[in-house]
């Protein structure tokens, strides 16, 4: 199950309903600033600790007195949103603060806030610019469920056909809460599993409805939403350059993924921005792609999708398991021609040739991959470690800084293999994750008693086998019970430092063995192979 996110414009709202979706915009900020202040001891005691709590802990600071105190703003639709909107700004302040040096986040400042600034002796300057940028602004609202009695629900028009929003807004004590009429001429049917007409009641409500804009693309896929509506999930609502947008998320069922058979590696390229790789599983290098810029002039984001979609197409027609750099840090160590200067424009040119990507957008990129991956049916891609990948020989593995002594081509100093520098990268990534594949998790036996102890002192695995024929086969059972009971392969797994990177590395690799004897490999065992012994037997036999 993958959720794909369809943006629609609210079609012209009057400037009643445009000033009613601010002053609520508005609202939604202030209350959320409200908590954050309120919090801040709190979080800060939890930033001295150093600890990284879950989204589930971090909605607990709001007890009900801090819930209670939102009605002032008239919030009572959107606590839920609020809970998990703080949750989502403080995890993400929490874990950015580990690494550089970050300011607690503001969201919304009032006069107030800009008179303290002002009337100050010495006001810093970082501190005066975030609080203009934040005045009075208002918040993108998050509806956290489709419902057609509360949060946000879609409704067509069963006589034109076009899709209306309806959207709840006030709570029923509200004075803001209107009376709606509009829809006389319109025979509005909820997009619900049980369809009815909306009703034109003569209360006020505590929802307003809006037309949608919306293209030939977008309606399509609402019409194909339409047909299942616990497809749609949640929504936001935001507002740019004076008109309001409704970003719904649909969920859509992924198809079935099959078994790769080629393996495709993209890394940024030495003097275009990205290169691929295309092998075999068996190490055959079938062909490598050169992705230059966009020939039609478009924006940041435009141009990494059009990277992303041709990435996904070559996957997909070769029916590959997409690798990346996965670059955690900067330890790849590929040295691009780099323009004089200063001049980081979008594509940077030095001397008539198109430099690499940068790592920040290399970074976006990978973003965008996994999900356009799982839509095309292709296996989750796998990021591989980019440490020294463009120092490293693809033929023999050997890895120095003198490997990269011609600009542009890359000569092994030991084997003496030579390649463009551009292949170097991705055809990298493909050999790593082929020798990664080979790789074996090692145990080793000691006799004991009427059997054999199996052991793996990293992960601190021990098991005894009775002597047999199958003691392979019984060590397997064994392991595979273990991992069933502490890190079940069902679950995600992510990394404890607690754990240790090796020993973290090795289960990852057991869990990853399917089945589990192609990922191990016991040294010592007597009777190795359970299969070759019996066979020996019944051939032994008269
Ligand atoms: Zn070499």
């Amino acid at each position: 199950m993958i959720t794909k996110t369809v943006t629609i414009q609210l079609y012209e709202p009057s400037q009643t309903k445009s000033g009613l979706l601010l002053l609520v915009m508005n609202r939604y900020a202030k209350a959320l600033q409200y908590l954050l202040d309120r919090c801040r001891p709190a979080v800060e005691d939890i930033h001295s600790l150093g600890t990284l709590p879950t989204q589930y802990e971090l909605m607990r600071l709001l007890d009900k007195d801090a819930l209670a105190s939102l009605n002032v703003f008239e919030m009572q639709p959107f606590k839920d949103s609020l809970k998990l909107d703080f949750a989502m700004l403080i995890g993400s302040f929490l874990s950015l603060s580990h690494t550089r040096r970050t300011s607690y986040p503001l969201v919304y400042t009032d006069d107030e806030d800009i008179g303290e600034i002002f009337s100050s002796a010495s006001p810093v300057i970082a501190k005066a610019i975030s609080t203009l940028s934040k005045y009075r602004s208002p918040r993108t609202l998050l509806f956290g469920r489709y419902d057609t009695n509360r949060d946000f629900c879609l409704l067509r028009d069963e006589l034109s056909g076009r899709y209306y929003a309806k959207i709840y807004l006030f709570p029923a004590s509200s004075n803001l809460r209107r009376t709606y009429t509009e829809s006389k001429r319109l025979a509005l049917k909820y997009i619900a599993e049980d369809a009815s007409y909306l009703e034109t009641r003569k209360q006020r409500e505590r929802y307003l409805i809006f037309p949608i804009a919306c293209g030939k693309k977008q309606a399509d896929l609402l019409d194909e939403a339409a047909k299942d509506p616990r497809n749609f999930r949640t929504a936001r609502l935001f507002c740019r350059s004076g008109k309001f947008y409704l970003a719904i998320c649909i969920a859509q069922d992924t198809p079935s993924v099959k078994k790769p058979r080629t393996l495709l590696g993209f890394a940024r390229g030495y003097d275009c921005p990205l290169h691929l790789s295309l092998t075999g599983f068996d190490d055959t290098f079938a062909k490598s792609f050169r992705l230059t810029e966009p020939q039609s002039p478009c924006d940041e984001t435009a141009r990494l999708h059009i990277w992303a979609n041709t990435i996904i197409g070559i996957a997909r027609e070769n029916e590959s398991q997409i690798l990346y750099e996965g670059l955690a840090r900067r330890t790849d160590l590929l040295r691009t021609p780099m323009p004089a200067g200063r001049h980081t424009s979008a594509s940077m040119t030095s001397q008539g040739k198109i430099a690499s990507l940068t790592v920040a957008d290399y970074k976006k990129l990978c973003r965008i991959i996994p999900y356009k991956a799982a839509e095309a049916g292709l296996p989750k891609p796998i990021p591989i470690s980019s440490s020294r990948l463009y120092q490293t020989c693809p033929s023999c593995g050997h890895c120095s800084g003198s490997n990269r002594f011609l600009p542009g081509l890359m000569i092994c100093t030991k084997c003496g293999y030579s390649a463009d520098s551009n292949v170097v990268g991705s055809l990298n990534l493909t050999r790593r994750f082929e020798n990664y594949r080979k790789q074996r998790v090692l145990f080793t036996c000691r006799a004991q008693g009427h059997g054999v102890c199996i052991e793996n002192l990293v992960l601190n695995l021990r098991f005894f086998v009775r002597s047999s024929f199958r003691m392979e086969d019984d060590f397997c059972a064994q392991l595979e019970k273990h991992l069933e009971e502490s890190v079940p392969r069902e679950k995600p797994f992510p990394y404890d430092p607690a754990m240790g990177r090796q020993k973290y590395g090795l289960l990852r690799k057991l869990r990853a063995s399917d089945p589990l004897s192609d990922g191990i490999e016991i040294v010592g065992l007597p009777c190795r192979n359970s299969k070759v012994v019996s066979q020996y037997f019944s051939e032994a036999k008269p």
